[in-house]
């Protein structure tokens, strides 16, 4: 097994984790298998809990583990699937540390971060090492270099590369190379500060990934190298990429990182195959048509907080040859100034997943706007519950109808807490979460577009579509088009007369890769493009 640990200095958002996955993506193109995870030094036990302000979007995997965003940069540009192993919070490492302790699995001994803190950390790596079906374990350590919650991990990965051997580890350090406009000179100093930092640990990088908003001349290139101790070819400059983020993986190919680490891992293998990766990001930066597709949030201001909704709109719009323009509209701006102000212009409406009632009525708004207007909707998880209640306000007359998430006391709840969430009491870890099944009629728009009528889905949810509403909701044209497979939760909901109305319960953006794209999404862009004519 080999192992290479990406870590990050000077300033967080260099795109360490984008700059992870694009290894994944060479390495994996170039016959390896490989696995990616991620290290979060925050010690929550994981960011289910976290508001979207403070940590962008929680990405949710088969196994109902709610993770860091990265983890959604690896399953889109890796083939992997991953599993709540490949999350590690220092939350977590500290739970165990403490519930050990309790247990007396200590006992005798004064417990402390070294070596009880770091031997927890090694130990998920080797128990995920343990896997035979990979060759190469790609880790990203969250934070930057310095931090006082994040030196555990490092001190862990310092022991971590004595024990299995300097030959099978490699160290991938990404800095910020800024250009200070009044000296017209791009500066390293903090680079060599921050590698400085790394070395004081114990752990020298093997590649430095310079981020930078300015081209990276041999120069600077060569200084980096003399003060931070790595081969020039080494110092590798990771510039803003132009029109996609797909286009990571070319870049730093056309700079060598993935010789570089092959070499240095003592890796043989035949050079990458990108040619269908090179032709989708060629579909996604030259497309022949566009669209405007609205997305109605109330965390529309955070580039991250719909991070794979977004994603998967652009891996949609590759394959429908169109570019979607997407227009973000906060969903308290519609609540003030009404809904066709801002959707008057779109195609396509899509209201994402979210919590709280701040925004709720704007949503509801939108619905109604997409409805009666005749624009494809698309609607996820609390889209789908929006849907409902406005179908049930407007269409069937139930006038005060809500979800009971929103108003206790709403005389037509027709979206209800789920039978197994009555006395849970913890926030953590609650919900519905992972990937269940779903059944579709066969004759339901959502079983066209996906050419089959089962399906398995990532869920995250509380609340649940209440079916003593459906025969009203029949007669007045929402049909239940999707449920478990017991029939007893709803999981899709459609309006057959309108040119595109799809709802869903589950979160199908965790599911969409750029090689890939989802179904729903393609038929939902499809739609768009259609009623933009
Ligand atoms: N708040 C809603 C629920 O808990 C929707 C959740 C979501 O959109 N992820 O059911």
């Amino acid at each position: 097994m080999k192992y290479i640990f990406v870590t990050g200095g000077v300033v967080s958002s260099l795109g360490k984790g984008l700059a992870a996955a694009a290894l994944g993506t060479l390495l994996e193109r170039r016959g390896l298998r490989v696995l990616m995870q991620k290290f979060d030094p925050y010690l929550n036990v994981d960011p289910g809990t976290m508001s979207p302000f403070q940590h962008g979007e929680v990405y949710v995997l088969d196994d109902g583990a709610e993770t860091d965003l990265d983890l959604g940069h690896y399953e889109r540009f890796t083939s992997g699937r991953l599993s709540r192993l490949n999350n590690i919070t220092s939350g977590q490492v500290y739970e165990t540390v403490i519930k050990n302790e309790r247990e007396g699995v200590y006992l005798g001994a004064t417990v402390q971060v070294i070596p009880h803190v770091t031997d927890v950390i090694k130990g998920r790596i080797y128990e995920v090492a343990k896997r035979d079906d990979i060759d190469i374990i790609i880790t990203e350590i969250g934070g930057t270099t310095g931090d006082i919650e994040g030196l555990p991990f490092l001190e862990a990965l310092r022991q971590f590369k004595d024990e299995v051997g300097h030959e099978n580890v490699a160290f991938i350090h990404a800095t910020l190379v800024p250009y200070i406009q009044a000296a017209e000179e791009l500066k390293t100093k903090p680079t060599q500060q921050s590698v400085a930092k790394l070395r004081e640990i114990g752990i020298a990088p093997d590649v430095i990934l310079c981020r930078s908003e300015h081209p990276i001349d041999q120069d600077v290139r060569k200084k980096i190298s003399m003060f931070c101790n790595v081969r020039p070819e080494a110092v590798i400059p990771f510039l803003d990429v132009m029109g996609t983020i797909y286009r990571a993986p070319l870049n730093l190919h056309d700079q060598h990182l993935d010789d570089i680490i092959c070499a240095r891992l003592g890796l043989v293998t035949p050079d990458p195959d990108l040619l269908e990766w090179r032709n989708m990001v060629d579909r996604i930066v030259n497309p022949s048509h566009s669209v405007k597709i609205g997305v109605v949030g109330k965390y529309i201001d955070l580039k991250d907080a719909y991070k794979s909704i977004y994603e998967s709109l652009t891996h949609a719009g590759a394959a429908n040859d169109a570019l979607v323009d997407i227009v973000r509209i906060d969903s308290s701006d519609i609540e003030e100034f009404g809904a066709a102000k801002y959707l008057e212009k779109v195609s396509g409406i899509l209201i994402p997943g979210g919590f709280g009632d701040r925004g709720i009525e704007g949503k509801i708004l939108a619905a109604q706007y997409a409805r009666e207007n005749g624009i494809p909707y698309f609607g996820v998880c609390l889209g789908m519950q929006i849907a409902t209640i406005e179908f049930a306000r407007h269409a069937c007359g139930l006038e005060r109808a809500h979800s009971t998430e929103f108003d206790e006391g709403t005389p037509h709840p027709v979206i209800c807490l789920l039978e197994d969430q009555k006395d849970v009491q913890d926030k953590g870890g609650t919900m519905r979460l992972g990937t269940w099944e779903t059944k579709m009629r066969p004759d339901s728009k959502s079983a066209k577009l996906y050419g089959k009528t089962s399906v398995n889905e990532r869920h995250r949810h509380r609340y649940e579509l209440n079916q003593n509403y459906l025969s009203l909701f029949e007669e007045k044209g929402m049909r239940l088009a999707g449920t478990s497979p017991d029939g007893k939760l709803g999981e899709i909901v459609e309006i057959p007369s309108h040119p595109f109305f799809i709802a869903v319960q589950f979160h199908p953006e965790f599911q969409s890769k750029p090689t890939a794209p989802h179904p729903l999404f393609k038929g939902f862009v499809a739609a768009a493009l259609e009623k933009r004519g």
